[in-house]
Formats: C-alpha cells, sequence, structure tokens
C-alpha cells in the first residue's frame, strides 16, 4: 500500500474510448493498467446498447407474430417467457464480455478491478476485493461514464424504481410499466416492454417529445407509439410517487392526475461519475452539472490528464466515445484531430427506426441556414411495401448555394443504414444530385434516396 506503482500510462474507467486506447498502446508496447470498476468493456456491452438491442429484437419478433396473419400465417401468437428473454440478452452480453476480456489479455494491458479515486495529483487508489493499491502514471485518461440520474421526486427513491440496468435484466412477465421520461431511452424500452406484453405508459415532463428534433419527427413519432397503444402523457410533472415498483406503484402528478402500475422505470436524464473520485486533487475542473471540463482535443484542465466518452460531455453514444478515443490518440501523436471538426450521427432504435446526422429543419431555420428541403414518404418506396413497413418518411436538408447536403432524418424501416449512405456523401461533399442519379440496387430501402433526392424544394 506504500508503494505507488508507476505505468506508463493509466486508463480510469473502461469505456469505448479508455479500452480502445488501452489495448492499442499496451499492443505498442507500453505498461499500461486500466481500471474498470466491474463491467469488462464498459456500459454499451453490459447495460446498455447490446442488452438493449438484443432485447428490442426479442419485442420485435413478438410483434411480428402478432402480424404473421398479415403475411399469410394465420395461428395464434403466443405471448413471450421473460426467462428465455432474458437468457437469450444475457447470453448476448456474456458472449460480448468474453471477447472483450480475450482482447485485453491478448494486448498485454493490466485490467484491475475496483473502484478508483484520486488521492493525488497523479495517483489513483484503487480498491480490490481484500485489499487497495495506488497507481501514478504520466498520462491518465478518464473514462467514467455516466448512470442514470433519479429526480428527487418524493417518494420515488423509495419506490425501488427499475433504471436500464435492472429492466434489461428482468427475468418475469411486467404487467404495467410506468416510465418516467420520454427521451431515446424511455422510447426504445416503452416499445420493447410493449410489444412484451405489458401495459405501457411514458411520463415526460416537456410538452413534447425529443426536444432536439425537428417537430414533424417528434410528433411522427409520437403517432406511432401511440398507434401501438401505448400511453403517453406529456406536460406532466410527477409531484409524489408511492407504493414500490416490482408489486404496485402511483405516480401523482402535480394536477393531481395519476398513474398506477407494476413497475417504474426511470429514464430522465444521465449524471456524471464524477462525485467523490478526488479529480479536485488531480485539478481536473467540472462543469456545474459535473461534467469534466475538457477542450477540443479532449485535454482536461490538468496537464497530462484527458478525459473521453460521456462524462466529458461527448454526446451519448458509443460511436462517439470510439472517437473521442481516435482524437486522444491523434493529439498524443501530434495529429489534428479536434471534436469540434465531427459531426456525429445517431440512430434510435424504435420500430421504425428513427436515424439523424447534422442539421434539422427546425435548427436550419432558427439559425438561418440559406436552405432547401427534401421530403419523402416511406410509403412510396418499393421495399417498404414488400416488407409492410410502410410507416415514417425520410427528409434531407441541404444547402441553398452549393446542393451540398447539410443533414438527414429519417424514421422508416433501416433508417441507420440509409442514413450512412447519407452521411458518405455528406463526408465526399456530394451534392445531393450525386444521391439522386446514383444506381441503387432494387429493390432496397436506399432506392428511396433517388426519390427523396428528386424532390428537393424551397421551404415554404
Ligand atoms: C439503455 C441504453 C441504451 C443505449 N443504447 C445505445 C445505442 O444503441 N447506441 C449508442 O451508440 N449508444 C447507446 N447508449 C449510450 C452508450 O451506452 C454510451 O454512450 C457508451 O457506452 C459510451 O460510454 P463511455 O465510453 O462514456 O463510458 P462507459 O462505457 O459508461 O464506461 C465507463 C466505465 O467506467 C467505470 N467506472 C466509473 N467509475 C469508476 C471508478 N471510480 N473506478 C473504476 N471504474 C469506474 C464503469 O464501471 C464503466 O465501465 C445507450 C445507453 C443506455 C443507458
Amino acid at each position: 500500500m506504500d508503494v505507488v506503482e508507476k505505468y506508463d500510462l493509466i486508463v480510469f474507467g473502461g469505456g469505448k474510448a479508455g479500452k480502445t486506447l488501452a489495448m492499442d498502446e499496451a499492443r505498442a508496447g507500453k505498461r499500461v493498467a486500466m481500471i474498470e470498476a466491474g463491467m469488462i468493456g464498459g456500459s454499451c456491452i453490459n447495460v446498455a446498447c447490446i442488452p438493449s438491442k438484443t432485447l428490442i429484437r426479442s419485442a420485435e419478433i413478438a410483434h411480428l407474430l402478432t402480424a404473421s396473419a398479415q403475411f399469410g400465417m394465420p395461428g395464434s401468437a403466443v405471448g413471450p417467457d421473460m426467462s428465455i428473454v432474458a437468457a437469450r440478452t444475457g447470453n448476448v452480453v456474456a458472449e460480448m464480455v468474453k471477447t472483450n476480456q480475450s482482447g485485453f489479455d491478448a494486448s498485454g494491458l493490466e485490467l484491475v478491478i475496483g473502484w478508483g479515486r484520486f488521492v493525488a495529483p497523479r495517483t489513483i487508489e484503487v480498491t480490490e476485493v481484500g485489499g487497495s493499491r495506488q497507481l501514478t502514471a504520466d498520462r491518465i485518461f478518464l473514462n467514467l461514464g455516466t448512470v442514470a440520474d433519479i429526480p428527487e421526486i418524493p417518494g420515488l427513491q423509495e419506490a425501488d424504481p427499475l433504471t436500464h440496468v435492472e429492466a434489461l435484466r428482468l427475468t418475469g412477465p411486467v404487467r404495467k410499466l410506468l416510465i418516467l421520461g420520454g427521451g431515446f431511452i424511455a422510447l426504445e424500452l416503452g416499445q420493447a416492454f410493449k410489444r412484451l406484453g405489458a401495459d405501457v405508459t411514458l411520463i415526460e415532463r416537456g410538452p413534447r417529445l425529443l426536444p432536439r428534433e425537428d417537430a414533424d419527427v417528434a410528433a411522427a413519432i409520437l403517432k406511432t407509439m401511440e398507434d401501438e397503444g401505448i400511453k403517453i402523457a406529456l406536460g406532466c410533472n410527477v409531484s409524489q410517487v408511492s407504493g414500490k415498483s416490482g408489486e404496485a406503484v402511483t405516480l401523482t402528478a402535480a394536477d393531481g392526475s395519476t398513474f398506477d402500475g407494476t413497475h417504474l422505470l426511470v429514464a430522465t436524464g444521465r449524471k456524471p461519475r464524477t462525485e467523490n473520485m478526488g479529480l479536485e486533487l488531480a485539478g481536473v475542473e467540472m462543469d456545474d452539472r459535473g461534467f469534466i471540463k475538457v477542450d477540443d482535443r479532449l485535454r482536461t484542465t490538468a496537464t497530462g490528464i484527458w478525459a473521453m466518452g460521456e462524462v466529458a460531455g461527448t454526446p451519448m453514444f458509443t460511436h462517439a466515445s470510439l472517437d473521442d478515443y481516435r482524437i486522444v490518440k491523434s493529439d498524443l501523436y501530434g495529429g489534428p484531430r479536434r471534436t469540434s471538426d465531427r459531426t456525429i450521427p445517431y440512430c434510435v432504435f424504435i420500430d421504425p427506426e428513427f436515424a439523424r446526422i447534422g442539421l434539422g429543419e427546425d435548427e436550419a431555420r432558427r439559425k438561418g441556414v440559406d436552405h432547401r428541403v427534401a421530403r419523402l414518404p416511406m410509403d412510396v418506396i418499393p421495399r417498404a411495401r414488400t416488407l409492410s413497413r410502410r410507416g415514417g418518411f425520410m427528409k434531407a436538408i441541404i444547402a441553398a448555394q452549393n446542393d451540398e447536403i447539410l443533414g438527414f432524418s429519417m424514421l422508416g424501416v433501416n433508417a441507420g443504414d440509409v442514413m450512412s449512405v447519407v452521411q458518405m456523401a455528406m463526408i465526399g461533399k456530394l451534392p445531393y444530385t450525386s444521391l439522386r442519379d446514383c444506381i441503387f440496387a432494387h429493390p432496397t430501402i436506399s432506392e428511396g434516396l433517388n426519390m427523396l433526392f428528386a424532390n428537393v424544394r424551397s421551404p415554404i
């Protein structure tokens, strides 16, 4: 305990950016320690993207079965067995944890499992099972992530609500699920649990869903959810919670309305894991919400310490955390990459998917960007018809002066993959006409881009 062990570099928190950097540097011969509380591979694999998308796939199958007659296969659908759903999710997670562990082992990094905190400017103490160690390095990389933020509502803590972590591990049926929040996680899990047999009510404080998306996108997503029977209460301020999640729980709103459920899931936002980490001892400053302050090369206010991923205020996506690794790597080796140079796409795995990159229509208007708009309902795309997946639309924002594509949003089947096609055109700074006139294979959803970009209009 008196000895401070010296490494070439320490990665503190093994999220997407951190583990990628740690393996890279270890493979290059550096002495690397990665301190991780216990989630081998970080949140994405253990409690976030991977288990949620696996559960969503089970929910999609359940949904398809209810519509089997429409595809010429009449017969009664059976209800889901949540223990099998949970086992399948657990297996996919376990497999990916194993792959990550093998990658760590092969790279030569030292994985230090335990809870870490700074005890001196460049020294981290790690509490391991059966003792503690102190580690130091000239270069330290913080990739500590975020956790679900439980709002301070009387009775909420006592109700023992689910967060995504527990919700994704449920092994039994959920009869009546109340969800606090109306963001991406609430929508994805709300739709999945509805399809897995729950009666679902989403309670959102704001006046609309997804305030950062275009109003027509938010309205279409609201309709999609409501058409599936998910109840959504907007502008609803919950002021009191009583009962226990898993048994019976009641939410009371400021206007006196009440909501009853068997389970309560909180998805109201996330807070950085920076409390009690001793960051002030290291000279690492935080903003007023607790996120680590960084410059556009992800350097913190302490020399030799970088921060990456959600804890650094990076958009909350795995691919954004991965790109933080690229930026830090570039900084370490004298490269030019900056966070200010990048555009981060994203996909929300509701059904139909929602994907977006770049400028939205409302944002273009607000910022006074001289633009044109192209729209296409999914319904006219032949592939959408063959699949009976006709819901949603595509929309692109085009620069008025030079035909460049500034943004693309899509609510529709395969939205994430179609967006990547548009993203390539944006990266290559191609005019929209190159997608309008491109030969796409028929019948694919991407073929809809021909029609979309034939519809370019000046805004009304
Ligand atoms: C339900 C859900 C679904 C999501 N789905 C998607 C999706 O489909 N696509 C997508 O791109 N993104 C998705 N995300 C977001 C995505 O999971 C994160 O953006 C991504 O995992 C990047 O996280 P990170 O690199 O910042 O840190 P994390 O992966 O959170 O890693 C931080 C690590 O630090 C460790 N740690 C923290 N404090 C300490 C300490 N004191 N000592 C030791 N270790 C510590 C933690 O154990 C953790 O492993 C989802 C998130 C949630 C919650």
